[in-house]
């Protein structure tokens, strides 16, 4: 009750929620109270969860924020969602999110943007929190949940993690399963928490993740005891520290929050070790080719006849072409134009098949430096703090927005997770957040050495 109350209250300010599921979550929660009392409570008995609108959720809004998806509610529910509910999580809401994930501040979402809850010192301007993921962000920073789900293709949990001063994990590709999952772009597509601490991040990663039959690429092995390793400390590790990472033009304060993360990490006994990961500079441009690729791909089904909204044409074709032009957003548009054009004949060679030798290069950098004796990595989250609603720059150049990505997009195309942990402010008292990132399937280092810097 106290959630719903926060939600109704700051919700119609924040845009954070798309659709709020009151009396489902008033049933689970009294259900929750009768299986606590026979103490058969689950390891999440209780807990109220806002879920991405990415999440399909049996008989409720999925639309992955887009027009295209409208009254849309599947007749199946994901594995990570039905993960969570079998350990007796709550289900507040849906949460808003750039439209199919496709973006970095929340601002392409069908429902408009979510307003950040955070505020620089001495300004009133409104601020994104981050995307895809913003609702999922902004709902944990401002109460209106115990934690969410988000998905990280190219950022969208650690981004939004480190605008709004809460801790983000990006599992390896596999360890959660895709099942009913929206798809972006099925290779780099990751679900994971966005908590307000690491050990609730590590405990509902616990909750989530796991082998799933019905995802080919999910991963069939044991899931660690993640809670047990958030305070097994740092010592005796090797921290690596990317000199490709150093940017021209980084703002002082980032480079003054790395060094500090550093410093943490030392005291508690990790040592630190400068390493290169040579192709980083590649990574970026690679996404944006193969992201686009397999948007334009998994996004052919939405044709005005299998889900949501359909305009009426003269014939198939036209209806088809209405249907696409009335449903998807500009950033959408453009992408599916991106990936259509690099996977055309005659431009496949030059432009998608280059971009996959590139991403085994980049996998290769990270591989190489594990191989030496690097535990993990310490970067940047971002390369600078929340921005404003409308900014004229991002507006105006959407490479520019695509930058934010530029310190957590090698992690999806080496398929490594990693975690962005709240680490200091900037001069104007916003959050800042540090990125960890680890070998495959080494979840427990990252949670031991972000509970030493959060
Ligand atoms: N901002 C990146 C993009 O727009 C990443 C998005 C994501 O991780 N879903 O593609």
């Amino acid at each position: 009750e106290a959630y719903l109350k926060a939600i109704d209250e700051a919700n119609p300010k924040l845009n954070a929620y798309v659709a709020v599921t009151a009396d489902q979550a008033r049933q689970m929660a009294v259900a929750s109270d009768e299986k606590l009392a026979k103490g058969q409570g689950g390891p999440l008995e209780g807990l109220p969860l806002g879920i991405k609108d990415l999440f399909g959720t049996k008989g409720v809004h999925t639309q992955a924020a887009s027009h295209i998806l409208d009254s849309f509610k599947p007749e199946y529910e994901s594995t990570v969602t039905s993960n969570l509910w079998r350990d007796g999580a709550v289900m507040l809401g849906k949460l808003n999110m750039d439209e199919f994930a496709m973006g970095s501040s929340n601002e392409t979402s069908y429902y408009g943007p979510v307003i950040s809850p955070w505020r620089a010192e001495g300004s009133n301007l409104d601020l994104v929190p981050g995307g895809s993921s913003g609702g999922s962000a902004a709902a944990v920073a401002a109460w209106l949940c115990a934690g969410a789900t988000a998905t990280d293709t190219g950022g969208s949990i650690r981004q939004p993690a480190a605008f709004t001063g809460t801790v983000g994990i990006k599992p390896t590709y596999g360890r959660c399963s895709r099942w009913g999952v929206v798809a972006f772009a099925s290779s780099l597509d990751q679900a994971g928490p966005i908590a307000r601490t690491v050990e609730d991040n590590a405990l509902m990663l616990q909750s989530m993740a796991g082998f799933d039959p019905k995802d080919s690429t999910s991963v069939e092995m044991a899931v660690p005891d993640f809670a047990a390793a958030v305070e097994r400390g740092v010592k005796g590790l090797v921290i690596g520290v990317p000199r490709e990472y150093r940017m021209d033009g980084m703002p002082a304060e980032i480079e003054k929050l790395w060094q500090q993360g550093l410093e943490w990490l030392k005291a508690e006994g990790a040592t630190v070790r400068d390493i290169s990961l040579p192709n980083t500079k590649y990574a970026l441009p690679a996404y944006y080719i193969v992201a686009p690729a397999e948007a334009s791909s998994n996004l052919a089904r939405y044709d005005g006849v299998k889900y949501g909204l359909r305009e009426t044409g003269k014939d198939i074709t036209d209806l088809y072409e209405l249907s696409r032009a009335a449903g998807f957003g500009r950033e959408v548009k453009r992408r599916v134009m991106i990936g259509t054009y690099v996977l055309s004949a005659g431009y496949y060679d030059a432009y998608y098949v280059q971009a996959q030798k590139v991403r085994t290069l980049i996998k290769r950098d990270f591989e190489l430096a594990f191989q030496a004796g690097v535990d993990a990595i310490l970067t940047p989250a971002t390369p600078s703090a929340a921005f404003g609603i409308g900014d004229e720059d991002m507006k105006a150049d959407p490479v520019k927005m695509y930058l934010n990505d530029v310190f957590t997009v090698t992690v999806n195309m080496a398929g490594l997770p990693g975690i962005a942990v709240p680490a200091g402010k900037d001069g104007k008292g916003l959050p800042l957040g540090l990125q960890l990132i680890g070998k495959p399937f080494d979840e427990e280092t990252l949670f031991a050495a972000a509970r030493v810097i959060e």
